[in-house]
């Protein structure tokens, strides 16, 4: 089936812009990052020519690749699980590493960004659902990991990410996403330095409107805008 991934795209904002002003916040505040895995790169061109910037990849050597081929300037986020011997694939190249849950992964990024004499910008992935996903560092341990990341003076953490579990109902995840929320405030609250939580990066095809509703400032969106995949991917 040919999908009209702009036309997907425009409606998707409009859903998005619909949320936001439901719960009184400014549209503009909310990024909508098309999640461009498994698509081609035509994919993102057709896009890119539509004036979309922000798009998501889960796989490093994917992001790369078409971070490496693609003809406009746009942004590539490295929102899928990063193992250590994948980093320099997507550093300097993703505007955002949205999956960062460990010091162990944290201390391998600081020593590629030392050794580019770059910055990298993070954000730390909650498994506040505590189920399914194995990526995720847990609700009770994040203000520690935050803590112990923000004396790595090459990273810059901008705030938190989650995977909501896949429901039927996204009214069930409204839970989680007003938890993440909290979380995000309670560690503001720390002020501590090196730390922002300006970023709430949560909401997926399924359930971004409930996350824009419970303060999502990044929603990462695929199948409305791209359709199906074609295989399943593990993030
Ligand atoms: C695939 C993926 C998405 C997008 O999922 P859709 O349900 O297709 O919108 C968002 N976030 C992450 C981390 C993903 O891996």
């Amino acid at each position: 089936m040919q999908t009209n991934i702009v036309a997907n795209y425009r409606e998707v904002e409009k859903r998005v812009c619909a949320a936001a002003e439901r719960a009184g916040r400014d549209p503009k505040e909310i990024m909508l990052i098309a999640v461009s895995k498994t698509k081609p790169l035509s994919d993102i061109e057709t896009l890119a020519a539509a004036g979309v910037m922000e798009f998501g990849e889960n796989k490093p050597q994917e992001l790369k690749e078409k971070y490496d081929t693609v003809s406009k300037p746009v942004h590539f986020h490295q929102i899928g699980h990063l193992q250590t011997n994948k980093i320099k694939y997507v550093i300097e190249r993703a505007v955002m590493i949205h999956s960062v849950d460990s010091l162990h992964l944290a201390e391998a990024i600081e020593k590629e960004a030392e050794k580019r004499g770059v910055t990298a910008d993070i954000l730390i992935e909650v498994n506040e659902a505590g189920e399914e996903t194995k990526f995720g560092v847990s609700r009770e341990e994040t203000i520690q990991l935050v803590r112990d990341i923000s004396r790595l003076p090459h990273l810059r953490i901008h705030g938190l990410m989650t995977i909501a579990p896949f429901v039927d109902d996204p009214e069930e995840n409204r839970e989680v996403f007003r938890a993440m929320k909290q979380l995000s405030l309670d560690i503001k609250s720390e002020k501590i330095d090196n730390v922002d939580m300006s970023v709430l990066s949560m909401g997926m095809t399924n359930d971004f409107e409930v996350a824009i509703e419970e303060g999502a400032t990044m929603v990462r969106v695929g199948t409305a805008i791209f359709g199906a995949r074609d295989y399943e991917i593990t993030v």
